[in-house]
């Protein structure tokens, strides 16, 4: 890349160059999750002055890798470890516990940097839209994923385990995270970083049933494959799949032997192998159910009974498309999780998908009809929707930062080049910004108190918390 040249302006005034030693180009970065970092991580590699300002609305950063990624998957946590790499960048900054938006709007951001990304994911739920959905009893996986995760924002939810069935809808990794901890017993997740209250109330779960429910095939499931051998794992659980749902109609058979589906095709190998899987004294059983749509959540006051509609896929292979067949199944149960995808949500400001959940782009440069906002970007779940593993945000961040790039010319430089200014603005409207030195004394604290209960964290699960241990 090479250095940006001087730019005369429309009314013949010099322009300041931006990305030289004299003049740094600034970019703000909202959301410290992966798409944040790798953004980060890409722009400060560039061969120019870059200054990069990283802001989260929670006083800790990681974004889904703290508050998302399952208690007892901690191997995937590792990849702080190449964010905290670049955070030691000393022209990194982190300004935790601010929400653009409401602390800061995205117009006055653009006040204090040439450039900013939207890297702020998709923290909302997608909706059944079905009836007995708001009853009690029926949650979302994102709301019981942020509880047992810690997120400060959840800790008042109260999840009632004491009917023996929970039913989860989705077939995704989240619901096999989902599922998992629900399956597991204490003893299992007590060595994890789960929220200690959560664990506590997990402790006295009677459930002893989950019954995860795919509208479509065991073929067309979206779940990875270590994902669904580990259900064969557990201490005291089992899997339990009708071996009629796992029979293929021909497109499925085509699918199968498809290259392209290597992946979905380990996924039924495994669910294969579960046929002949005993018990083996194992008390909890996690049931697979397939080609069922859910239609309606009954109860009086909670939920009581979940109705599906048996369905059938009709279609060429690879494009089949769910069909009902007019006949319907009811199970009891008296938890009902929806685990069918999250959303992104507006900030004021700023163009905004309702349908997609997304915010308009084009390669990571944020659009509206037709119109491109040079200056403004977006990268990971906000940008292309709430699917990909972390890793998947790393070239999708670094596409959003070609582009970046390419514009350095055409951006407006910012009225106030400085972060010491930013800071001063947001301390006048109170805000108590953490830096990520506070931070890493938040980490030692939990990694402390974790430590005393033979865990490898114990997080602060509110905000008032966190700002104690600075
Ligand atoms: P996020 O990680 O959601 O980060 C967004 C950040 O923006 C958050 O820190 C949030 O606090 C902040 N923010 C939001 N709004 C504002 C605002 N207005 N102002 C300031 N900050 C804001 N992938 C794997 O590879 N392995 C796994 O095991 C795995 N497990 C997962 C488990 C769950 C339950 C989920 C939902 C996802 C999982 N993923 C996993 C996928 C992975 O977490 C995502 O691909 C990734 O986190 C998306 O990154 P992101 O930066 O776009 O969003
Ligand atoms: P997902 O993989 O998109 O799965 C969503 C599931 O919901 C799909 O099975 C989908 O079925 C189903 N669904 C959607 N609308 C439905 C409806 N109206 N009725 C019934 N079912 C419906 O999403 P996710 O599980 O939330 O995961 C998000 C991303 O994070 C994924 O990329 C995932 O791999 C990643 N993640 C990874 C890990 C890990 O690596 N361990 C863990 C968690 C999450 P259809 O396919 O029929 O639409």
């Amino acid at each position: 890349m090479s250095l940006p040249r001087k730019r005369e302006s429309k009314r013949g005034h010099f322009m300041a160059v931006l990305g030289t030693p004299e003049r740094p180009l600034r970019v703000a970065i909202v959301g410290s999750g992966p798409s944040g970092f790798y953004s980060a991580e890409a722009l400060l590699k560039q061969d120019l002055n870059i200054k990069v300002d990283m802001f989260d609305k929670l006083p800790v950063p990681f974004g889904l890798v703290r508050y998302g990624v399952a208690p007892d998957h901690p191997k995937i946590k590792n990849v702080t470890k190449v964010f905290e790499k670049t955070a030691s960048n000393p022209k990194f900054s982190f300004f935790g516990n601010v929400t653009v938006g409401k602390n800061i709007s995205v117009f006055e951001l653009n006040k204090f940097y040439d450039a900013v990304v939207f890297a702020y994911g998709a923290e909302s739920d997608r909706q059944l839209g079905i009836s007995g959905e708001d009853l009690v009893g029926s949650y979302t996986a994102t709301e019981f994923v942020a509880w047992y995760n810690g997120h400060p924002d959840f800790q008042d939810h109260h999840f009632d385990f004491s009917h023996e069935v929970a039913v989860i809808v989705g077939n995704g990794n989240v619901a096999m995270d989902v599922a998992r901890v629900l399956c597991k017993t204490p003893e299992e997740l007590k060595n994890t970083d789960i929220n200690q209250n959560a664990l506590d109330v997990l402790s006295k779960s009677n459930i002893r049933e989950v019954h995860v429910y795919g509208r479509r095939g065991p073929l067309q499931a979206s779940f990875t494959a270590p994902e669904i051998k580990e259900m064969g794992e557990l201490a005291d659980c089992y899997p339990v799949i009708d071996p009629k749902e796992m029979e293929l109609n021909e497109a499925s058979l085509k699918e199968l032997e498809d290259p392209a589906n290597a992946g979905r095709k380990k996924n039924y190998e495994i669910m294969q192998s579960f046929l002949s899987i005993k018990p083996e004294g194992r008390k909890r059983k996690f049931f697979l159910h397939f080609d069922r749509s859910p239609v309606e959540i009954i109860g009086e006051g909670r939920v009581q009974r979940a109705k599906f509609e048996i369905s059938r896929l009709t279609g060429e292979p690879n494009k089949q498309k769910v069909r009902g067949t007019g006949k319907f199944e009811e199970i009891n149960c008296g938890i009902f999780f929806r685990s069918i995808g999250y959303i992104g949500i507006p900030i004021k400001g700023l163009p905004f998908s309702t349908q997609g959940g997304v915010v308009p782009n084009q390669a990571g440069r944020v659009m509206d009809f037709e119109q491109i906002f040079t200056g403004w970007y977006v990268a990971g779940w906000i940008k292309r929707g709430a699917t990909g593993v972390i890793g998947t945000n790393k070239p999708d961040a670094e596409e959003t930062v070609k582009s970046l790039l390419e514009d350095v010319e055409q951006l407006n430089p910012c009225e106030v080049p400085s972060s010491e200014e930013l800071l001063k603005f947001l301390q006048e409207r109170e805000v108590r910004i953490v830096s990520f030195d506070d931070w890493k004394k938040i980490d030692a604290a939990e990694i402390e108190r974790g430590g005393k209960i033979g865990k490898p964290r114990e997080k602060f699960s509110r905000v008032t918390g966190m700002l104690s241990a600075i």
